[in-house]
């Protein structure tokens, strides 16, 4: 399975898609290794972030999660897992990303979570998801690709 499309009708239906992902991205899955990547696609309040929070709440962030779009990045650890949140939305200068050491960021094993990685360029590597949110009436659709084993992989477990 390569691809899924989700309605999430409200809110609370994105908050769902985002911990039933949690247990497969933080090493909570028998056979399924822990970390990835998911790039977010959808216009300005599509609910990319809400999905994020959603997603780092469930894998037991606590504390203030803000919105990266000024810094670029914010990051969090729960026990020995790494966890990035970027949001390229502003995102202007590549020398930016190159003096923020963002490439070695990318190539840790860690659970890395980018809003706007079309306004990178091709500075990003291939995530294993790409998640697009598309406004459907008063809620969303989600879609679904997998672009790896890995993600193929979170997709089979999440089929209904
Ligand atoms: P983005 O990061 O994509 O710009 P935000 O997550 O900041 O968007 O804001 C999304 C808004 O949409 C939030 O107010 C959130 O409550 C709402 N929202 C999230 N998912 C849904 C949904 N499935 N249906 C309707 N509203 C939603
Ligand atoms: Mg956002």
């Amino acid at each position: 399975l390569q691809a899924l499309t989700l309605s999430l009708p409200d809110e609370d239906a994105t908050t769902a898609l985002a911990e039933r992902l949690a247990p497969l991205l933080s090493g909570q899955v028998p056979g399924v290794p822990t970390g990835g990547r998911i790039h977010l696609h959808g216009d300005l309040g599509a609910g990319k972030t809400h999905f994020v929070r959603a997603l780092l709440r469930a894998c037991g962030v606590t504390g203030r999660i803000k919105s990266p779009s000024y810094a670029l990045l914010e990051s969090y650890k729960v026990s020995s897992l790494y966890f990035y949140h970027l949001d390229f939305y502003r995102f202007s200068d590549p020398r930016e990303w190159v003096d923020a050491g963002f490439r070695d960021i990318l190539q840790d094993n860690a659970v890395v979570l980018i809003e706007w990685p079309e306004k990178a360029g091709d500075l990003l590597p291939e995530p294993d998801l790409d998640l697009h949110l598309d406004y459907c009436g008063d809620g969303r659709l989600a879609t679904l690709d997998a672009r790896s084993a890995k993600g193929t992989l979170w997709i089979t477990t999440l089929a209904p």
